[in-house]
C-alpha cells in the first residue's frame, strides 16, 4: 500500500507575522519557512506505518511556487521515499488543493491520504475534508491515534472531540488528518538530509493533472488584530469584582 501525504510550505511557526501595507495579505518576503507543524505529524505517522511493515512507500506532495521543493526537501530527509511538486504560482485555496489531490490519488492510486489538519497559515481546516468528499472516501479528521489492520483493510482513528475521545473505524482507502498529539515528528538527520537530495521530486503543473485553478472567494483585506490593552493592577476583591461588573460588564 502506497501512502500520500500533503505537506505545505507555509511561514515558520516562530516567526512574528506582518501585514503587507497594502493589506493584500502577510509578508511573505524574507520571512523563514518551513512545513507547516501538522504535515510534519501527518508525515511522521505515514513513516511510522511504513516502518512497521504496513506500508510500502510513502509520498510527499506539495502544491505552490518554486520554493515548496525546499519544504519537500525536508520531507524527503524526514524519510518520505519520493515526491510531486504541482507548480503552481498563485494562491491556492482548499478546494483546488484537493482536486489536484484528487488528481494525484487517480494517479498514484494511495490506500491512504494524511493531511495536516489544518494549515497554520489560512487555519483553513477543509482540504481533508473536501478531499474525502470529492473522492467519497471514509474519513477519520483530528486524529491523535492511528492502528491499521491489514487483514481487514481497516483504520482505527482516536480523535479528540469536545466530549473527549471518538473512536472510528475506517475501511480503507481513506483520509486521515493529523491532530498535535498524534506524533513527535523526528528532525532530519544530517546524512538523510545527504541521502534526500538525490531522491525523485516529479514536476507537474495543474494543467497536466486537468484542474482548472479558479476560487469563488476573494480576499477583501487582512488586518493586523486590535492591539491589546496594557493591564491594571486591582488592589482588592472587591474592585475586581466592581471592574468586572461595572466596566467589562461580564458578571
Ligand atoms: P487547510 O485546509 O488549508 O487548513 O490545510 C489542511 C491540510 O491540507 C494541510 O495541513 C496540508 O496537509 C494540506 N494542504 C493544504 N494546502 C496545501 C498545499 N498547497 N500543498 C500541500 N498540502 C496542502
Amino acid at each position: 500500500m502506497k501512502i500520500m501525504v500533503a505537506i505545505k510550505r507555509v511561514i515558520d511557526y516562530a516567526v512574528k507575522i506582518r501585514v503587507k501595507p497594502d493589506k493584500s495579505g502577510v509578508e511573505t518576503n524574507n520571512v523563514k519557512m518551513s512545513m507547516n507543524p501538522f504535515c510534519e505529524i501527518a508525515l511522521e505517522e505515514a513513516l511510522r506505518i511504513k516502518e512497521s511493515g504496513l506500508a510500502s512507500e510513502v509520498i510527499a506532495v506539495s502544491m505552490g511556487p518554486t520554493q515548496v521543493v525546499d519544504t519537500i526537501r525536508t520531507g524527503l530527509a524526514m524519510g518520505a521515499d519520493r515526491a510531486i511538486h504541482v507548480d503552481y504560482p498563485g494562491t491556492l485555496y482548499p478546494l483546488s488543493v484537493a482536486k489536484i489531490l484528487k488528481a494525484l490519488v487517480e494517479i498514484e492510486k494511495p490506500g491512504l491520504i494524511f493531511l495536516g489538519k489544518q494549515a497554520i497559515d489560512d487555519d483553513c481546516n477543509q482540504t481533508g475534508q473536501m478531499i474525502a468528499g470529492l473522492l467519497k472516501w471514509p474519513q477519520g479528521t483530528f486524529a491523535s491515534k492511528v492502528v491499521l489492520d491489514k487483514e481487514k483493510q481497516t483504520a482505527v482513528v482516536d480523535r479528540e472531540v469536545d466530549g473527549g475521545l471518538e473512536t472510528l473505524c475506517l475501511d480503507l482507502p481513506a483520509v486521515i488528518t493529523a491532530d498535535l498529539r498524534l506524533n513527535q515528528p523526528r528532525y532530519a538527520t544530517l546524512p538523510n538530509i545527504m541521502k534526500a537530495k538525490s531522491k525523485v521530486i516529479k514536476k507537474l503543473t495543474p494543467e497536466d493533472l486537468k484542474v482548472e485553478i479558479k476560487s469563488d472567494i476573494e480576499v477583501v483585506k487582512v488586518t493586523e488584530p486590535p492591539k491589546r490593552k496594557t493591564g491594571v493592577l486591582v488592589s482588592s476583591v472587591d474592585e475586581l469584582i466592581d471592574k468586572l461588573k461595572n466596566e467589562a460588564r461580564v458578571v
